[in-house]
């Protein structure tokens, strides 16, 4: 179960600039443009709401 990144960002609630915003446009290469930051970040920097909830439910009963 491998996505790419370019299906993830189809789900626009999901990935987050390292800044915590969702106006990201994927430039078709290893990055992808936030329009808030004006500041464009590679895959690997962006936050995957998906892997971000396993660990942020810590303290969620
Ligand atoms: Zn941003």
């Amino acid at each position: 179960m491998s996505e790419s990144v370019s299906e993830k960002l189809d789900d626009e609630w999901r990935m987050m600039c390292p800044q915590h915003h969702h106006q990201l446009k994927d430039q078709q290469g290893p990055t992808v443009y936030c329009e808030r930051c004006n500041h464009a970040y590679r895959y690997e920097e962006l936050i995957d709401k998906v892997e971000t909830n396993s660990y942020s439910v810590v303290g969620k009963r």
